[in-house]
């Protein structure tokens, strides 16, 4: 697909902010796919569902309305009242979304084949929007250059070292007021990675023909220009 550039990689690799950084260079719209996984996921923790009930996981998605905001200066994650009568009323959940319940329990919820359908169509209508308009959109994720977008024009896949992935979580936690140690989060980085990419649907896996950028000895400086530098190729 022309105009989208997929980024992909495990966490910790400084790809959120990269990605949004690289699409603000470029003038295109960003797409968080991770922040549509842990809406859903959220959504099923308010409904009192158990994120290893497949079915009932699904049944909740299902009936989930999310809103997502593509500027990469301030992207945006909302879900819509789940009252029907007032369909109008969104709930802004961005914060929410980043908090230890929801990442413990997004792995399983994004694991149910019939959820990776519903929320990859949805971001697949998102990016088929903004080319049709003939926008540009950078769409990072673990999926995108296998699942979501596999004909985009550039693939970036970012690696970093677990060590330096834990590091970068913990100084984003601290930064967004909550206290971390390296080695818990080490821990949960670790069974995130595992669970990712041995899941049977959309595993974390680089495409074939996505470029690999290890970004261990980077500085989201250097990162961001490598990409640019690749995006304008
Ligand atoms: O990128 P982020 O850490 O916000 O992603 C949260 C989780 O959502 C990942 O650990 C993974 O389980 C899931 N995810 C996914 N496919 C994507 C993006 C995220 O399965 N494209």
């Amino acid at each position: 697909v022309r105009g989208v550039v997929a980024v992909d990689g495990p966490a910790g690799t400084g790809k959120s902010t990269v990605t949004r950084r690289l699409a603000t260079a470029l003038g295109a719209r960003y797409l968080d796919t991770g922040a549509m996984y842990r809406a859903a996921t959220l959504a099923v923790l308010r409904a009192g569902v158990d994120p290893d009930d497949a079915g009932k996981v699904l049944a909740v998605v299902e009936a989930t309305r999310m809103l997502v905001g593509t500027d990469p200066l301030g992207p945006t994650i909302e879900l819509a009242d789940p009252d029907p009568a007032d369909l109008e009323r969104t709930e802004d959940v961005a914060a929410e979304i980043r908090g230890p319940e929801v990442t413990l329990a997004v792995s399983p919820v994004s694991a149910v084949p019939a959820v990776r359908e519903l929320i990859v169509a949805q971001q697949q209508q998102i990016i088929a929007d903004v080319v049709a308009a003939g926008g540009r959109i950078v769409a990072e994720g673990r999926d995108i250059g296998t699942t979501v977008a596999p004909a985009a024009d550039l693939k970036i896949y970012l690696t970093a070292s677990a060590e330096a992935r834990a590091q970068r979580r913990v100084d984003q936690d601290v930064r967004a007021g909550r206290t971390a140690s390296v080695e818990a989060v080490m821990a949960d980085v670790r069974r995130r990675d595992t669970y990712d990419s041995t899941r049977k649907t959309s595993p974390l896996r680089k495409a074939e023909d996505a470029i690999e950028v290890d970004t261990t000895e980077l500085d989201i400086d250097g990162v961001v220009a490598r990409l640019v530098e690749l995006a304008e190729q």
